[in-house]
């Protein structure tokens, strides 16, 4: 792991500030509005969170591998499934990320939410995300290594959840750790077919209202149950 210093966070280059910039130029471009995701969207250096050796690419809008065939999600869609968490859920106070990966959803979401916990499959990415996001003083995030098809009952219920790999189907265990109003963001689907990301808005015991939103390429859930 890279080590972080004030001079590793603030960049160079084409990991600048003006670099990471540029790419919230083009976010806002392609539609990302929510001025709080675009303020943090430019605060968070992505290129500490991916290897060393790719950094020049960190503020290109693209997902890039992470290792154990894995990737960091794609900035316009961290963005994008930050603000729709937002649009339904104005002030989280707890909420679930499945699917921790590079940790950098995490940070971003952990720059607009009281409590963020997020569970990984992977126990090297665990272990990462876990000690990135300790250097960068994040102290609002748990990290869990576990499978997070099952959610993390621990901190059940939440605000919102956000799933950032995709199942064939909503698990309902996630559903049942929203609380009545809360917010699901997920992607569904098979990676061959057409994934759709889905809004799954808890209206009560029982009933639960889903709408659908872009296509887009996750890798899938894995569920060991
Ligand atoms: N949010 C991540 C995206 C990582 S890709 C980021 O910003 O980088 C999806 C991640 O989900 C991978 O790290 C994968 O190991 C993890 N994953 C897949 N199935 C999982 C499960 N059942 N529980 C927890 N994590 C899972």
């Amino acid at each position: 792991m890279q080590r972080i210093t004030k001079q590793s966070i603030k960049g160079v280059g084409m990991t600048s500030q003006r670099t990471r910039d540029r790419l919230v130029d083009r976010l806002m471009q392609k539609g990302i509005s929510n001025p709080d995701v675009l303020r943090v969207m430019r605060l968070v250096p992505r290129h500490l969170f991916i290897d060393e050796a790719m950094s020049s690419r960190s503020y290109e809008d693209a997902a890039l591998p992470i290792g154990y065939g894995q990737t960091i999600s794609q900035p316009y869609i961290v963005a994008r499934m930050t603000e729709l968490l937002l649009q339904h859920v104005e002030q989280p106070e707890n909420v679930l990320e499945v699917g921790t990966g590079s940790a950098y959803q995490a940070a971003i979401l952990g720059g607009l939410v009281k409590n963020l916990h997020t569970v990984e499959v992977i126990p090297e990415l665990y272990r990462h995300s876990r000690d990135i996001l300790y250097q960068l003083g994040y102290r609002n995030i748990r990290t869990h290594l576990g499978d997070g098809s099952w959610g993390w009952q621990d901190a059940a219920p939440y605000d919102g959840i956000m799933v950032t790999a995709a199942p064939q189907e909503i698990p309902e265990a996630l559903i049942q750790q929203l609380k009545i109003g809360g917010c699901m963001i997920i992607p569904v689907g098979a990676q061959k077919d057409t994934q759709r990301l889905k809004i799954v808005i808890r209206q009560d015991e029982e009933k639960v209202k889903i709408t659908e939103s872009e296509a887009v390429l996750f890798v899938p859930l894995v569920n060991t149950q």
